[in-house]
């Protein structure tokens, strides 16, 4: 049977861009409040140590995050504008 979970720890995974060694900058874990009371995720933040790789990962992280942002904006304002039609 195959073992379930990570049989490496994230830390030895070499980066998928430039291959380097790449290291946990910052853990946190998050409590989800559920039906059935809490459940806890645990995350963990892989950077790569090589530093332009990983700024140039930075980079295209923030033009997506804001991409989607004005993607989200659009969509709301023409939810907005768009004629509510009732059904009486
Ligand atoms: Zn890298």
């Amino acid at each position: 049977m195959p073992k379930i979970g990570n049989s490496l720890p994230d830390e030895d995974i070499l980066c998928e861009r430039c291959n380097s060694k790449r290291k946990i900058s910052k853990t946190w874990i998050e409590k989800i409040q559920n039906p059935n009371g809490f459940m806890i995720l645990y995350h963990s933040q892989i950077v790569c140590t090589n530093r332009e790789c990983q700024e140039e990962f930075e980079k295209t992280l923030l033009e997506e995050t804001l991409k989607r942002e004005k993607l989200r904006q659009l969509k709301l304002e023409r939810s907005v504008k768009r004629p509510v039609t009732k059904t009486a």
